[in-house]
Parts: structure tokens; C-alpha cells; sequence
């Protein structure tokens, strides 16, 4: 069953950033984001990127479409552990009111609860509410026969000088023919593991609730530079939208944006099941990207400038490798 859409009517779609406007670097500043890029690269001299040729260059504007799906699934189980005293079912909440919290809300959390209103108080039936059982081994005494003496309360002893063997009082025992039993260290008790001693059990029902953030990006761009690169970087927010369920965009000028959002809306709501999605959230992002063509040593090649950040990525830049990475 498909999931129920949100109430709200989908607000207007805006108008795309025009490439101009976020990608309109001169040539002065394509040269300076290279030669920034060199000098804080290893092994990378900044000198090609101060006397090359630039031949041309050209901005245009990518997009990064990003759609999350928050969700949570509930488990429940019975817990049983020793009841140390406190306040029991003092809480009001319901189970259904015990949510993430919005400071959380699209990050994978687990939360482990008690379930309000479902804990029981009762004695411990494997002690009988006793808190220990007899020690099996002094049946309870908290002594046992001295092993040292065999239980007779004498030993053997000699004495040198006279060179004779006679009966002594054990040394172990003193006499008194048993001594204190190791296992229970002389209580004759034997806690109760269910109650540790406690004498009552606590029952209640324990609920994991695991929150989970399904991220599916897409990134449209008609240059040849690495994609996922691009999802790395800010652009400028043309689209933030945060829903119980959200539409799929429909109506924004560039026509492959309408596309992927609702493709990959449809592939959300197929993924996830009725009742577990608690938000969703759209974005979409306009990254100015800047290609470079330029000429060093009589070769050809290109480079990019893309984001905010004009991070760039020039895989032909010349004069790689040092001794020092090399060495390393
Ligand atoms: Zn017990
Ligand atoms: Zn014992
Ligand atoms: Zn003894």
C-alpha cells in the first residue's frame, strides 16, 4: 500500500541559478585556484600553474539532488533483572510518544527504552524469595572436614634430635577436626544469581527502536569530471524541503532535476514500508563548476574548479612525484 501523502500542497518549484551567476570565474581566478591548489598539494610545484597557457575556460552548473528517508523500526522483548528498589511505572509517557527528537532527526541512532506502564514487581521463585540457596558444598554449615588432618584433628610429626615420630594437634584446624568452607567463605550461603540477593524480579518489556537514514544522491553534470566529487562539495541550495513525504520535484526548469526526484521518490517509497518513515527531506544543489583548458610544454589538458569551496581536480597536472614520497 502505497504510503499517504503529505497534506500540504508541494511548494513552487524555483528558477535554476543561472551558470553565470556561480560559475563566472576569470581567468585570473581559474590560474589562482590552480596555483592554491598546487602549493597546498605534495609534491606539486605551483610553478606550471603560474605559466601556463590558459586557452579557455568555461563555467557551467551541476546539480547534486539528494533525497533522505528517515526511519525507525521497533523491537520488543521481555527482560527480567534483579529489583533494587525505585520508583516503578512512575512514568506517564506513552510508547507511542517516545520519538528520536528533532536534534536527531536524519542520523542513525539506536535508542533502547523501558516501556512505560509494563513493569512487574514479583518475588524470585528460583530462591523462593529467599535472596540465596544453601552451599552445596558445606550443605549450608560453612565448614567443612579438614582435609589437612582428615577430619581426626591430629597430624604426624617428628622430632629430629630424638629421631621419632609422634601425634601432634593439627596446625590447620587447631583440633577442632573441620575448618572454614573455601566456597562459600565460611556463610554457608550461596547468592542467587536471578535476584543477586535482591529477593524480587523486576519484569518489563525493553523496546529498541533503530533509527536509520536512507541517503540516495544523484549528481547531473555534463562535464567529464568524477562525479562524486561533486557530491562532496556545497553549491547553492535551490531546494530544501523537509516532509512526513515529500513530492518528488515536478516543475524545475531543468527537466532531468524532475526526473531523478521522482524516480527516486518512487524508488523510496517501494523500498520503505507504510508506517516506518517518520520524515523525509529533498535538497537540491546548484554547484558552479568552472572547466579550464590550458596548454604547458606543448601538451594540451584540463582541469575543473567546482563548489563554493573552488576545490580543484587536475589529474594531468604536470611535475608529479618527489624523493620524498617516493621514500615514504
Ligand atoms: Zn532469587
Ligand atoms: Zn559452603
Ligand atoms: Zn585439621
Amino acid at each position: 500500500m502505497p504510503p499517504s501523502r503529505p497534506l500540504t500542497p508541494p511548494p513552487e518549484d524555483p528558477r535554476p541559478t543561472e551558470s553565470t551567476d556561480i560559475a563566472n570565474l576569470t581567468e585570473e581566478d581559474c590560474r589562482q585556484a590552480l596555483v592554491d591548489f598546487a602549493s597546498k598539494t605534495c609534491c606539486y610545484s605551483s610553478k606550471p600553474a603560474r605559466d601556463m597557457t590558459i586557452t579557455h575556460h568555461s563555467g557551467h552548473t551541476a546539480f547534486c539532488y539528494s533525497l533522505e528517508t528517515f526511519t525507525e523500526d521497533r523491537t520488543t522483548k521481555t527482560k527480567r533483572v534483579p529489583y533494587k528498589g525505585g520508583p516503578v511505572n512512575d512514568s506517564s509517557t506513552q510508547s507511542n510518544d517516545i520519538n528520536c527528537g528533532e536534534n536527531s532527526m536524519f542520523e542513525n541512532h539506536t535508542m533502547t527504552i523501558e516501556v512505560p506502564q509494563s513493569a512487574k514487581i514479583q518475588s524470585c521463585q528460583d530462591c523462593l524469595s529467599r535472596g540465596y540457596f544453601n552451599c552445596s558444598e558445606c550443605g549450608g554449615g560453612g565448614t567443612k572436614m579438614c582435609i589437612f588432618c582428615a577430619g581426626t584433628g591430629y597430624m604426624k610429626a617428628s622430632d629430629f634430635l630424638v629421631g621419632r615420630t609422634y601425634e601432634d594437634i593439627c596446625g590447620w584446624c587447631r583440633g577442632f577436626k573441620t575448618g572454614r568452607c573455601e566456597v562459600c567463605l565460611g556463610t554457608g550461603k550461596k547468592i542467587c544469581t536471578e535476584c543477586e540477593g535482591y529477593k524480587e524480579i523486576k519484569t518489563y518489556t525493553e523496546m529498541t527502536i533503530i533509527f536509520k537514514n536512507h541517503i540516495s544522491r544523484h549528481v547531473i553534470d555534463c562535464s567529464d569530471m568524477p562525479r562524486h566529487l561533486l557530491k562532496k562539495v556545497n553549491g547553492n541550495l535551490q531546494i530544501h524541503e523537509v516532509q512526513d513525504q515529500v513530492y518528488p520535484i515536478s516543475s524545475y526548469p531543468v527537466h532531468e532535476v524532475n526526473t531523478i526526484s521522482t524516480r527516486l521518490v518512487n524508488e523510496h517509497i517501494e523500498a520503505f514500508p507504510n508506517g516506518n518513515i517518520l520524515k523525509q527531506r529533498q535538497r537540491l544543489q546548484a554547484v558552479p563548476v568552472t572547466e579550464v583548458h590550458y596548454l604547458w610544454e606543448n601538451e594540451q589538458a584540463c582541469f575543473w574548479i567546482y563548489g563554493l569551496e573552488q576545490e580543484v581536480y587536475a589529474p594531468d597536472y604536470p611535475t608529479q612525484g618527489c624523493w620524498g614520497c617516493i621514500i615514504l
